[in-house]
């Protein structure tokens, strides 16, 4: 049984909401077998004023995806696990169709320094304060008992502060692919498995980084080098190499693709569904991947930690869907002229265009370039 499975048992009762198909429907099915269920708007809003009709979600005549529902209840009736996915429940907006003549003119580039700075501010906060600690306890050292706890709570406030601020981003600049259809919400039927999927995500990445390298006699803030910008690009470009082989081979090995398929149920993701996927590739991309790109690449136990920061930032980012020249913090700018640097673009075609998706890179298009799977963009082509 994995971490994952576990949590999921005691994550609340099975839901009893209407269920559409298998998880491995695709979000754009137009299969007419279904056309005697009644279909949930994915723009339903409980704040919308009373009269408003309903916006339309997708250019088809109804939006098959999978129903959501669950964030309409009240928050006393919600399961553990609906309050959990709840907490990335993205603006109405971001799900309904955007009008034709809408105009948003050229799609925007991000700046790439404010945004390692914008990383790098909220990943020292926690070392900031363990460091305070050591400071005004020296006899105090924190045991690993009441570290790790402490870092799981830091690396889920930081995912919870980014996935707000990249909310704010898609309503404000509008998301990829918007005038076909909007975002995808979470689907009610994978609520349960999303929840358990996100707390194994933080105990088992933190979980490692610990095994491996904290001492209760660590100064936080004084473990780097200089040296740490290199190997943390090295540690991305490692990690992306075993990733790009086991995703690729996901999509062309078709017992491994009936695996992979379930994260490939949105089409549109938003940030929550990053995570969306079964046991198996969980195992694979939380654990085995990253664990084996840090035996291979040294790191001190702060470097590791803001390594986490940045890798949670970018599978976050890539599943936003914001309509945004926005790549990877490190590694776009050197790698972009070379046309290896991975932007949000890239991985929400993966998604669209589902088994023969292409840029399999999770964080750059290193191995997709040199293995002639980059796939074309659209609507950033040329920029
Ligand atoms: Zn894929």
């Amino acid at each position: 049984m994995t971490v994952a499975t576990a949590l999921a048992s005691t994550l609340g009762p099975r839901d009893k909401l209407p269920l559409r198909r298998d998880s491995s429907s695709s979000v754009d099915s137009d299969d007419s077998s279904n056309a005697s269920e009644t279909p949930i708007s994915y723009a339903t809003d409980p704040n919308r004023p009373k009269g408003e009709p309903t916006p339309r979600t997708t250019k088809q005549k109804v939006d098959r995806r999978p129903p959501s529902t669950f964030y309409l209840k009240p928050r006393s009736e919600m399961t553990l696990a609906e309050k959990i996915c709840n907490l990335a429940t993205c603006p109405t907006s971001m799900h309904e169709l955007k009008d034709e003549s809408i105009d948003r003119g050229p799609v925007p580039r991000q700046p790439v320094l404010s945004e390692n700075w914008y990383i790098v501010k909220h990943a020292l906060v926690p070392l900031a304060i363990h460091q305070a600690s050591h400071y005004l306890l020296p006899n105090l050292k924190w045991p690993f008992w009441f570290a790790w706890p402490f870092y799981i709570a830091a690396l889920m406030h930081f995912a919870l502060g980014w996935v707000a601020r990249l909310n704010r981003m898609c309503v404000e600049l509008g998301t990829f692919d918007e005038k076909n259809i909007g975002r995808d919400r979470t689907p009610d039927k994978s609520v349960k498995h999303l929840a358990a999927g996100i707390t194994a995500y933080m105990i088992v990445r933190t979980g490692f980084t610990f095994y491996l390298h904290y001492s209760p006699d660590i100064s936080p803030l004084t473990d780097f080098t200089w040296t740490y910008p290199l190997r943390l690009a090295a540690w991305q470009v490692t990690l992306d190499y075993f990733f790009y082989c086991y995703h690729r081979a996901s999509h062309e090995v078709d017992t491994l693709w009936f695996i992979h398929m379930h994260h490939h149920t949105t089409k549109h993701p938003t940030a929550i569904l990053a995570i969306l996927a079964e046991e198996y590739q969980e195992v694979l991309e939380v654990f085995l991947i990253p664990l084996t790109a840090t035996l291979l690449i040294p790191m001190s136990f702060s470097e590791m930690w803001m390594t986490l920061c940045y890798t949670l930032y970018v599978e976050i980012l890539g599943h936003s869907g914001v309509r945004s020249f926005f790549g990877h913090p490190i590694l776009t700018a050197p790698l972009e002229p070379l046309g290896m640097g991975l932007i949000v673009e890239d991985h929400d075609l993966h998604h669209r265009f589902g088994k023969s998706g292409l840029n399999y890179g999770k964080q750059s298009r290193v191995w997709d370039r040199i293995f002639g799977t980059c796939g074309e963009r659209i609507e950033t082509y040329g920029m």
